[in-house]
């Protein structure tokens, strides 16, 4: 994050762009310094300074100081995460998407769930033990509470993560769960996450969960292993049946259905709990 934040800073310096904002200045001494009318108060004496070898500014006058992205806070009034969206557009990033702000949570639920042994326990007493499979099927965890912190830090607005269902009511919509993304097409299309205590145990984003899960690797297969879960999935692929899919439930989707039955004579091999659920 400072990196990046560091790199916007490098590639749109403060004078660069206060000069875009037609901010009229002269240099003053020897140094990279320059002075002009101070664009966050009135003013008619020149009281603004920039030190360009430094990229950061001082006002004399109303005693903002600091460096672009805090220039940009003030002159437009604009929350932390706002002011890095805009800069990005300014040079030409493209704007992020919901399925980007899904991408930067998964990374990040799973360096969490390196830092949470209790989470790996978990999955290890799920029968969840290879960290090849860990890392092949991006599970991470969700110790809730931090999520929307990390991504507004990295400049995604806070509707663009309600609308990737990332956040709810304001808060992170997972809390203490182990976290399987869900993938479309090599893009992450939602994230299930399975609680470690008492909250209700299955859950997925607000959002589309797409067909079968990994139907482009199990697909290929003439015979498939169909399971309800994500923990049933990764404990088969574990011993080697990587012709499992999963259905999430035993309720099949008119996708899942159509995915199942696109190649004539293949079999499809149910292995669903016996419980009600
Ligand atoms: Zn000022």
């Amino acid at each position: 994050m400072r990196q990046d934040l560091e790199s916007l800073k490098r590639r749109l310096p403060l004078l660069d762009y206060l000069r875009r904002q037609n901010w009229r200045a002269r240099p003053v001494g020897a140094r990279a310094e320059y002075v002009g009318l101070c664009p966050l108060h009135p003013e008619t004496h020149p009281s603004f300074y920039v030190n360009a070898a430094k990229n950061l500014f001082y006002c004399h006058g109303c005693g903002q100081g600091g460096d672009l992205l805090r220039f940009v806070q003030l002159a437009r009034n604009l929350s932390f995460p706002k002011t890095v969206a805009h800069l990005k557009q300014l040079l030409g990033a493209p704007e992020p998407s919901p399925e980007d702000a899904l991408q930067e949570a998964i990374d990040f639920y799973r360096q969490q769930l390196e830092q949470h042994p209790e989470a790996m326990d978990y999955l290890h007493r799920r029968g969840v033990q290879d960290p090849r499979l860990i890392q092949q099927l991006s599970i991470g965890y969700a110790p809730g509470g931090r999520l929307r912190r990390h991504l507004s830090e990295r400049g995604y607005p806070a509707d663009l993560l309600i609308q990737a269902g990332l956040i709810h009511q304001g808060k992170d919509a997972f809390y203490r769960r182990i976290v399987f993304p869900c993938w479309e097409e090599g893009r992450p299309i939602n994230l299930y996450g399975r609680s470690l205590d008492g909250a209700p145990p299955h859950r997925f984003l607000a959002r589309p969960k797409g067909g079968l899960f990994a139907w482009s690797l199990a697909g290929h297969h003439a015979n498939v292993i169909l399971v309800e879960g994500l923990f049933d999935l990764a404990v088969l692929w574990q011993a080697g049946f990587r012709n499992t899919s999963c259905a999430f439930g035993i309720h099949l989707t008119e996708t899942q259905l159509a995915q199942l039955s696109e190649r004539p004579g293949r079999t499809v091999w149910l292995a669903f709990d016996s419980d009600p659920a």
